[in-house]
């Protein structure tokens, strides 16, 4: 029998595997199996038809069939499959997904959902994020009681992490629709139309137009679709992380501000323009590039989603007349004072932008003012007060300070309101799938704590993703004694440990220089780094840059870091006169921002500027990202990688270094050859044991294993030096014909054969 399967095409999934089985199963009932050339020739063509023979490279729909897998071939395969337009391929547990930068309608129809819903096996469907979507979905009903299932969505920015995600989300608007009995709701007021309502909403708070994506999201976003037990939409929460404000005050060349800001200027009534002092073809600052095409009705589309999330027209108008707001205090600025005793004034002709701003705002003109350019000090035993003339570069900073905070607490609020709004009593649901939509790993050559931020979680989740799908797969296979040649993945523990390890890591220092509060140089922060972690196999070496900074040598590549500014926006402090001045606001909505409580007041006379500082940017991260990764490890994980073929988002262009780079950088060969090398330990069975009929994603049980295969168990090879390492605990057990791994038990025979199988099509291939 080994001779016989000698040179099969190899088998990489658990469904094709048990095909095979099942194949040569129905050959020895047949007794169709012997040893002459004419047997073993039909069973290989047989086989062969099953598995579906040598096939051009695009017709490959899984990456752990190309041979051999190296980054070459993997790219040689995607690179096939993008110019036959076939945009999705699997990688063993992973669907990769190239942006095909084009609209194909049909690729996302509502029938196609349906098609891939209604499969009796819908991974035996071409790949698609729809494959994954129903798997997902049928594993949170397979089980006795429902599992929570998670999407790990990631890529490079403009990859299309946020387009499959929504597409996700759509197709689970139609397959987990609630029933029909609500059908004197209107389609708005449907529960899956509210939750797509939150993306355009989300979308244009949280977006803007950057070098590489006309459409970024710029905070990462985790998404539970909540599901009851009949396996409806019921609700959905949104966790978001890291929105980065910055970008409301202060946007890089050729980029832009967030979405919402163009909308509103180039969407608003006569009238509203009026109200918010936006007369037509006014400069702002803050608004870089406003030609474009981008929002030609994009303020509709949010206006109509926001009505539908719950907030009116009323509150809509009052949260963009605030941001009418910050648009006019982007046009204050200040000229140097010849005076250091007397405040900076303001430059010509931005005395109107205060005036509109304090407006809009509904602020006292005077205080927003002062805000910006006097900073109060207190000193002395009695805690007197001091003021003092902020210098030029400081009135700047408290000004974009005071746009950040408002714009922030905003977009915390409108998440907020969204929850309340599509989020399902806890009673109605009983599982959830996560979609995870956070920004890929990131170097540029000017990196900084937001960068440091992003690829620490990008190290958490390839771990994650490391732990759960490759090394849990080589232990077993090391427990159990099986011949195994180890994959040699790279482990991004000791990255970890630089990043975020005790007692010292690159995290703790840098809170602990905003801990002692002192004025420290961007050299000293470096110097401290280099000297406190030195050593460490990830802290790169340092010798090239001029200016002070440290390499990271993360597992997507090395990441250089620049320590100017670092501590002060791990710190982002917030002048305390600028809180102050918020609660004096009339405005409704920034009154209920930033209330002014009697206790919080108490509180801040009674701590005075020696107040403990707040917690660091970093530090509240770190302890979201251990609630997201908490989250994720009680769920059973499904990873997609979007990749983007060319960094100009054009159709029918792939290019090669690009794509290679990213392969790399998400480390796929790794996991492709694990898959590809890895026993299936889970496929579609039917209670009597046959593949095929009825599509639930589970562990085949040991008894209908055996039942089913124990004919085939006479072929077995004999016990080869492949099963040394069993423990004397297994020997003795009585066990040790089965082998039990991940609640699949298999004939130690069958899944010796099965790994020549795997082997010898390899070779063949
Ligand atoms: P970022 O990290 O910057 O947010 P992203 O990975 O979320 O990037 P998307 O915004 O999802 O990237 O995709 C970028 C653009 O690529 C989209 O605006 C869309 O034009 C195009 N795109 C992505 N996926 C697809 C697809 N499957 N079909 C057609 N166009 C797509
Ligand atoms: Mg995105």
């Amino acid at each position: 029998m080994t001779r016989l399967i000698d040179s099969t095409a190899c088998v990489c999934d658990a469904q094709l595997w048990l095909t095979t089985l099942e194949h040569m199963l129905q050959q020895v009932n047949g007794h169709s199996l012997g040893s002459d050339a004419q047997d073993r020739a039909s069973l290989k063509r047989d086989l062969r038809e099953f598995l579906g023979g040598e096939v051009p490279l695009h017709q490959l729909d899984d990456l752990t069939k190309v041979n051999p897998v190296t980054l070459e071939t993997v790219l040689r395969c995607l690179q096939a499959r993008y110019t036959e337009d076939i945009f999705y391929t699997n990688a063993g547990c992973t669907l990769v997904a190239l942006n095909p930068f084009k609209h194909i309608p049909q690729l996302y129809a509502p029938e196609l959902m349906q098609e891939y819903h209604a499969a009796p096996q819908p991974q035996k469907l071409k790949p698609h994020i729809f494959t994954v979507g129903e798997q997902t979905y049928r594993n949170v009903k397979s089980l006795m009681e429902p599992i929570n299932q998670s999407i790990v969505v990631s890529g490079e920015s403009g990859a299309g992490k946020t387009w499959t995600s929504r597409c996700l989300m759509k197709f689970y608007a139609v397959v987990a629709a609630s029933p029909t009995s609500c059908e004197n709701q209107t389609t708005a007021e449907r529960i899956e139309q509210r939750i797509l309502n939150s993306n355009p909403v989300m979308e244009a708070f949280g977006n803007a137009c950057t070098l590489r994506n006309n459409n970024s999201s710029r905070f990462g976003k985790f998404i539970q679709l909540q599901l009851n037990r009949a396996q409806q939409m019921t609700g959905a929460a949104v966790q978001t992380y890291l929105l980065e404000k910055t970008r409301v005050a202060c946007q890089a060349s050729s980029e832009r501000n967030f979405h919402i800001f163009y909308q509103i200027c180039k969407g608003a009534t006569e009238d509203e323009r009026l109200q918010w002092y936006l007369p037509e073809g006014t400069a702002f600052s803050w608004l870089p590039n406003p030609e474009s095409s981008l929002e030609e009705d994009g303020f509709e589309v949010t206006r109509e989603a926001m009505l539908h999330l719950g907030i009116d027209t009323p509150a809509q108008n009052n949260i963009f007349k605030v941001l009418a707001g910050l648009l006019h205090l982007g046009n204050v600025h200040f000229v140097d004072s010849e005076d250091e005793a007397q405040p900076c004034p303001l430059m010509d002709g931005t005395k109107v932008s205060v005036r509109t701003s304090a407006l809009l705002l509904q602020l006292p003109e005077n205080m927003l003012l002062e805000s910006m350019q006097i900073r109060t000090i207190k000193a002395g035993k009695q805690q007197q007060v001091f003021q003092k003339p902020c210098s030029r570069a400081e009135c700047d900073t408290r000004r974009d300070c005071l746009a950040k905070l408002i714009y922030a607490k905003l977009f915390d609020w409108l998440v907020s309101v969204i929850n309340s709004s599509i989020c399902a009593d806890s009673s109605s649901w009983t599982a959830f799938i996560g979609l995870l939509d956070v920004y890929g790993f990131e170097s540029f050559p000017d990196n900084s704590l937001e960068q440091l931020c992003i690829n620490y979680a990008n190290e958490k989740l390839q771990q994650h993703f490391v732990a759960h799908y490759l090394r849990a797969q080589q232990e077993e296979y090391e427990a159990e004694g099986l011949e195994w040649s180890f994959v040699n993945y790279q482990d991004n523990q000791t990255c970890l440990d630089l990043l975020e390890g005790s007692p010292v890591s690159i995290c703790s220092l840098i809170n602990e220089e905003c801990r002692l509060n002192r004025p420290s140089s961007a050299a000293q922060l470096q110097t401290r780094i280099e000297s406190s972690l030195a050593g460490r196999p990830c802290l790169g070496r340092n010798k090239l840059s001029r200016e002070p900074s440290f390499v990271v040598v993360h597992f997507a590549g090395p990441v250089r870091y620049h320590t100017a500014g670092l501590v002060e926006k791990n710190k982002d402090p917030v002048p305390p006169e600028l809180t102050g001045l918020l609660q004096q606001s009339q405005d409704p909505l920034l009154r209920m921002l930033f209330p002014a409580s009697p206790e919080e007041k108490a509180q801040e006379e009674l701590c005075g500027q020696s107040r403990a500082p707040a917690l660091t940017v970093v530090s509240k991260f770190k302890a979201s990202l251990e609630q997201l990764l908490q989250v994720l490890h009680n769920t059973t994980p499904h990873y997609i990688r979007c990749i983007k073929p060319n960094s100009q988002s054009q159709p029918q262009t792939f290019l090669q270094e690009e794509v290679l780079n990213q392969l790399e950088a998400c480390g796929l060969v790794e996991t492709i050859h694990i898959s590809a090398a890895g026993f299936p330990i889970r496929a579609s069975l039917c209670s009597s044991g046959c593949p095929g009929t009825h599509s639930v994603d589970q562990a085949v049980s040991h008894q209908n294993f055996i039942e089913r295969y124990k004919l085939l168990r006479r072929l077995r090879p004999r016990a080869s030096s492949g099963l040394r390492g069993m423990g004397p605990a297994r020997r003795s057990s009585g066990l040790s014909d089965n082998i039990c791994f991940g609640g699949l038990c298999l004939q130690r025979g069958t899944r010796q054969l099965t790994l020549e199988l795997l082997e010898s099509g390899r070779a063949q291939m």
